[in-house]
């Protein structure tokens, strides 16, 4: 596969969206001299960032709907990661002999270089770009036997598409790489050299329907990987989690694969003084990241320096402000139950917790149990607010209060009505932010702009 391939050829980018790399597609297919339809469900209106940056082509759009005849007619449709292999539009066109892609399989088909990759249900972003980081510093201080490290995949900062010529074969990608896509690669049953797992823990059951299934899907980024090449495959499991550790097992005596296995207790007190980033989910990130650098020649000091200069990311336990006592967190990317639980546990001062959003079908139990342990207060907002509460309130008699609240504005309002000098107030959903917003940064700044509006006294 390479850009010759699409030269005239009727490109259909199905699912323009914020994320998951129409925008790229659309972009590589028009560059690459095909006769490029985008179609999107969504509006002009809230496609306009991204129509813009396609000004210069010769792009035509169907929006607000999807048309029978732009399926049946297409050489080649690339599918945004949100749209389910069963969509009744993409079987059109492998009916009609289409060919059915996505900018993920693409990528795998035409990079020249080594490809680590990570998945999970929490921590990816925040593992992929600590071992980006890591390897990265370790490339500039004293090599690792590759030219450059790029970082990119579902965390979105590269347009993978639109650099792959860039990309050479002694270099090497860091990806994370969400469930969605890893549904895709497995069509081309594709999978990295080197691939990681943070943990499993149910979550889009909406679009996977069982935890089975989710797990299956999950299992592709071993199952797929290519043994029998002169090097051999790298699987990395998390030791602490019950299924990934089995997976170990399963894996461990397979020729042509080499198995590791990573686990918080083991980061080096060294390291682990370095780190900056607070709560076990954290170092457990460390950990597999740790894990990864393992495989390539780094001294030691050189991951001390660079493991202390890592920051975190944006929206994950961020610090927003203090307010009259008050420290403010912003953790709009925690769009799952575990994810807020690390939080709430990663967090030592007494917590009101702002949660709640759009209903993926996943289970509140645990965290209701957690909220009621952990959290003073819990003020909820969004589809799941009821759940939540109800998750809450089962728990039996605790001191954690429950109010509701209809916008992020007046949840801040009333959190900080409930807070006390000392107090941290956490705004850490345990869902998707579809509900009430475009995604999980438009929450966040919903949720910062309010907290910098408040009264101080
Ligand atoms: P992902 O990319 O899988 O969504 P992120 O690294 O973006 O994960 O982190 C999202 C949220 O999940 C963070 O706000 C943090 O509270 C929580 N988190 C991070 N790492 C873990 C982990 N290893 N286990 C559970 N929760 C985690």
């Amino acid at each position: 596969m390479d850009r010759m391939f699409f030269q005239d050829k009727r490109v259909v980018i199905m699912g323009l969206g914020r994320f998951g790399g129409g925008l790229d597609s659309a972009l590589f297919a028009a560059k690459a001299g095909a006769r490029v339809l985008v179609t999107d469900l969504a509006g002009r209106n809230d496609l306009e960032d991204a129509i813009c940056e396609l000004k210069d082509y010769d792009i035509e759009y169907r929006l607000g709907e999807h048309c029978e005849d732009n399926f049946h007619n297409a050489d080649v449709l690339i599918v945004n990661p949100a749209v389910p292999p069963d969509n009744k539009f993409v079987k059109i066109t492998r009916k009609a002999g289409g060919l059915v892609t996505s900018q993920m399989e693409l990528f795998f088909q035409m990079c020249p270089a080594r490809i680590v990759g990570i998945t999970g249900a929490n921590g990816k972003s925040t593992t992929t770009s600590l071992t980006a980081h890591l390897l990265k510093s370790a490339c500039a201080q004293q090599g690792i036997g590759y030219k450059n490290v790029w970082l990119g995949g579902n965390i979105g900062y590269l347009p993978l598409l639109d650099i792959v010529d860039q990309i050479r074969d002694d270099d090497l990608v860091v990806l994370e790489i969400s469930n969605f896509q890893l549904e895709q690669l497995a069509q081309i049953q594709a999978a990295p050299d080197i691939a990681l797992i943070t943990n499993l823990t149910a979550n889009h059951l909406d679009r996977h329907g069982t935890f089975e299934c989710y797990c299956c899907v999950k299992e592709g980024i071993f199952k797929y990987q290519k043994t029998g090449e002169t090097a051999p495959v790298i699987s990395i499991f998390n030791a602490e989690d019950d299924i990934t550790r089995a997976w170990y097992q399963k894996y461990l005596n397979d020729p042509g694969r080499k198995c590791l296995a990573f686990s918080a207790d083991d980061v080096p007190d060294e390291y682990r003084q370095a780190f900056r980033l607070p709560g076990r989910a954290n170092l457990s990130n460390l950990a597999a990241a740790l894990t990864i650098v393992s495989c390539f020649d780094i001294e030691s000091g050189c991951i001390a320096g660079a493991i202390e200069a890592f920051e975190g990311l944006p929206h994950r336990c961020q610090f927003v402000a203090e307010t009259n006592g008050v420290c403010w967190y912003d953790d709009s990317k925690a769009t799952t139950p575990v994810s807020t639980m690390a939080a709430l546990n990663g967090i030592d001062e007494p917590k009101i917790l702002i949660a709640g959003g759009y209903d993926k079908q996943i289970s509140f139990a645990e965290l209701g149990v957690c909220i009621a342990k952990r959290a003073k207060a819990v003020v909820l907002i969004g589809q799941t607010a009821p759940k939540i509460a109800e998750a809450v309130k089962s728990v039996g008699p605790s001191d954690c209060a429950v109010r509701y609240a209809d916008s992020m504005e007046q949840a801040v309002a009333v959190s900080a009505e409930l807070a006390e000098l000392g107090d941290v107030v956490l705004m850490s959903p345990a869902c998707a932010s579809y509900d009430m917003f475009k995604n999980y940064t438009q929450r966040a700044e919903a949720f910062v702009d309010a907290v910098k509006s408040l009264p101080r006294h």
